[in-house]
């Protein structure tokens, strides 16, 4: 799998900063070509499958966009066809329209002479694949399955929170930076509160040193009543924190029912 992805991934690793995509992070780039990789090979057949990953590749990796243009003729230019001979334009052509017959690649009307201009979806986007992630998912082979990780001593977790919560402090909603940012755990960690994402709030300075260990929802309404909040702003953060808080209990019973079940084996 690794002779598809290019060595600019260890370069941005590097970095410590991640390309401008339009919607994918790093951690969803490599899950999704995941989802490309197991699920979408059985779906196609080797010739739109390979297509396929030329123009994800081409879209999210390159280009940080969900529509491009391509020129078919430039595409799979350097693969061999089964017979050994560079692939015609032919050959590429049906392949993208195995796409787009299957709804996973969709073409833009173009006027003849221009360059057309394709919407590349994403694997996890598919219906079939969906399916066949359910299926997987329901036999226990969940896939990346980030949701027990943790998120509060891994530096680059801790930046997909910073991301999630809009480089904001989830509490006054002032700005931070990747270098100025607190993490906050809704659940303290005194009582028993974990580092898993649903746990975790983007916190500023100053929310961080004043709320320490007082409950989440007690402390964004101080805020709020500080007046550094408007209504509308407030209510948003509290569903935002109601819907965390939920997700984040059913976490916590799912993970003690797991460790109870390696407990009895
Ligand atoms: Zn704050």
């Amino acid at each position: 799998m690794t002779e598809y992805i290019p060595s600019k991934i260890l370069e941005w690793q590097e970095a410590g900063s991640e390309p401008e995509y339009q919607s994918l992070s790093l951690a969803d780039f490599a899950r999704e070509f995941d989802c490309a990789t197991r699920y979408l090979s059985r779906l196609l057949k080797v010739r739109p499958f390979v297509m396929y990953l030329l123009l994800f590749k081409r879209a999210y990796f390159e280009e940080g966009k969900r529509v491009i243009s391509v020129k078919l003729s430039e595409l799979g230019e350097n693969l061999l066809s089964d017979i050994g001979k560079p692939m015609s334009h032919d050959v590429v052509r049906r392949g993208v329209n195995d796409l787009i017959r299957f709804n996973i690649v969709m073409k833009t009307p173009s006027r003849p002479g221009q360059v057309n201009e394709y919407e590349i979806r994403l694997p996890s986007e598919i219906r079939e694949v969906q399916e066949m992630i359910q299926i997987d998912s329901e036999r226990g082979e969940d896939v990346a399955d980030t949701r027990f990780d943790d998120y509060y001593t891994d530096p680059q977790k801790r930046l997909e929170i910073l991301k999630r919560d809009g480089y904001k402090c989830f509490y006054c909603l002032r700005e931070v930076q990747r270098d100025t940012f607190y993490l906050d755990h809704l659940e303290p960690r005194t009582s028993g509160g974990q580092n898993f994402q649903t746990n975790l709030v983007c916190s500023c300075k100053s929310c961080n040193s004043k709320k320490n260990a007082a409950d989440a929802a007690t402390f964004l309404r101080d805020v709020y009543r500080q007046d550094l909040l408007t209504q509308d702003e407030f209510l948003v953060q509290k569903e935002k924190l109601n819907s965390l808080v939920e997700e984040y209990e059913s976490l916590k019973k799912e993970d003690s029912e797991q460790r109870l079940r390696r407990v009895r084996k």
